[in-house]
């Protein structure tokens, strides 16, 4: 059995029987692997804090062939996520995009894009509380990557270019923005003018554009008055319902998001 050298972030861990670990990784080269450590659960020198969720590690591995779960053989960390326990709302959106790298991905499937996004806003949440704003913007920037993003352009179903002004109604079934016309005959969502046009200018930077920096100096719901608070909020729903509808996938941490960042 070779042995294969990769990176990756720890997306889960669980104990398995008694003295192993399995864990789940978003690897650089070949996107979500799980893995066994064995031994981890039992001694505390063997991957000592090194499989912590959020760690970003380096990892030595023994595959057999059927590419299942692969033996973890040497762990050591790179990042560790230091940080995100400061808070609760640091925890749960860290938690949200493991999550959602977890569920949209398939395993051995590559995303270096994907990978280093997730990095960067791993690291963004160790340095500061993350708005909402925020998540919707990483959330629709790693949607498009995965090519899944929402219309939000041209009219989903004529093709129509829109003025800003029309952009308010939202098919969830056809994955996009409705021209007043068409809307007369398909289901759709209304929303307040500018809640579509400020999602399609959230989304197109590109990574080199992703820093530390705080997102909310170019993210169009943070501008104080209370009117981007409702927008926000519409935004989230309209996202949220577009990822339930079109990858039948429920966030768990969803949920949890709203409760705690109101
Ligand atoms: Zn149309």
């Amino acid at each position: 059995m070779p042995l294969h050298k990769d990176e990756g972030i720890v997306l889960f861990k669980r104990a398995y029987g008694e003295s192993d670990k399995i864990i789940r990784l978003f690897t650089l080269n070949s996107g979500k692997v799980a893995a066994i450590a064995k031994g981890a659960n039992k001694s505390q020198k063997r991957f000592m804090n090194t499989l912590e969720p959020f760690n970003h590690i380096s990892l030595e591995y023994f595959e057999k062939h059927g590419k299942g779960m692969v033996r973890l053989e040497n762990a050591y960390v790179i990042e560790t996520n230091e940080g995100i326990e400061k808070s609760l709302k640091r925890a749960c959106v860290a938690g949200f995009f493991t999550e959602f790298v977890d569920r949209l991905t398939r395993d051995r499937e590559k995303h270096t894009e994907l990978f280093y996004m997730l990095k960067d806003v791993l690291a963004t949440i160790k340095q500061r509380d993350l708005t909402y704003s925020d998540v919707l913007y990483h959330e629709l920037n790693m949607l498009q990557i995965l090519g899944f993003e929402p219309n939000f352009q041209t009219c989903v179903y004529c093709g129509k270019a829109m003025d800003e002004e029309e952009k308010i109604c939202f098919s969830n079934q056809r994955g996009g923005t409705l021209c007043n016309r068409c809307a007369r005959f398909i289901a759709h969502k209304r929303y307040d003018q500018g809640v579509i046009a400020q999602l399609a200018s959230m989304r197109g930077k590109k990574r080199e554009q992703l820093s530390c920096e705080p997102v909310g100096n170019y993210s169009p719901f943070n501008n104080g008055n209370g009117k981007d608070v409702i927008f926000e909020r519409d935004a989230r729903e309209l996202l949220e319902g577009f990822v339930s509808f079109h990858l039948e996938v429920e966030f768990k941490s969803y949920r949890i998001l709203k409760s705690i960042m109101g």
